[in-house]
């Protein structure tokens, strides 16, 4: 099975991926994650990507274009995937359909989170994230047992520099800008679901789950 979640930042779609590629057995490719890594790694990639990441605008087409290739170039995907946070205009849309289509694994599912701003807003600049493991938790929503302590692995949580307010408002905007052509786009190509986000993670995971179901 080969599922894209889009949405805005904040609509959750690295929580419910994470779930779902447990749930499914299925790799789960977040750009952003990659990019992160990058950027803590010092590559070079990273190197270029950091500055854009910082002010919550969008890394070049290019230089995702080519993250992404090679990590559709291994092995795991050949089951499925679950894609996060990519695409994130029309241009990269069609790049992926260039690499998916060279593979003969055309997506199967597209699942629009669609996501209220003071949602996003709320989840966003209250998100904590562990140094450690990545796990994710929230200031009031998914509060820490112990400070700013990870559950599950005891590291140190942090706010992601593009979760202060101001980068979000930016990081919603980048987003809107884009977002009606791409959604238009998988629509046209009838693979389009759109599900509200705004409420708890455990019912938009039911939501995507039975839309999984009937779609493969
Ligand atoms: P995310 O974790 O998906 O919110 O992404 C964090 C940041 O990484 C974004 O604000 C962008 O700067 C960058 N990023 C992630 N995915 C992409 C993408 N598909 N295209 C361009 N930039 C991206």
């Amino acid at each position: 099975m080969r599922i894209i979640l889009l949405g805005p930042p904040g609509a959750g779609k690295g929580t419910q991926s994470k779930e779902l590629a447990g749930r499914l057995t299925l790799p789960h490719i977040s750009t952003g994650d990659i990019l992160r890594e990058n950027v803590l790694a010092q590559t070079d990639l990273g190197k270029k990507a950091k500055d854009f990441m910082d002010k919550g605008e969008l890394v070049p087409d290019k230089l995702v274009a080519k993250m992404l290739s090679e990590r559709f170039a291994q092995p795991d995907i050949k089951s499925g995937f679950i894609l996060d946070g990519y695409p994130r205009n029309l241009n990269q849309a069609k790049t992926l359909d260039g690499i998916l289509s060279a593979k003969q694994m055309p997506v199967d599912l597209v699942v629009y989170l669609d996501t209220s701003d003071e949602v996003i807003i709320q989840r966003l600049t209250g998100r904590l994230v562990c140094s450690k493991c990545g796990a994710n938790f929230h200031k009031t929503n998914m509060p820490p047992k112990i400070g700013s302590i990870c559950d599950i692995c005891a590291g140190k949580l942090y706010q992601r520099k593009d979760d202060l307010p101001e980068t979000v408002k930016k990081r919603i905007e980048v987003y809107k800008n884009e977002a009606s052509a791409l959604i238009k786009y998988y629509k046209e190509k009838n693979i389009l679901h759109t599900l509200s986000a705004d409420g708890g993670a455990n019912i938009v995971l039911r939501e995507i789950i039975a839309l999984s179901q009937n779609n493969s």
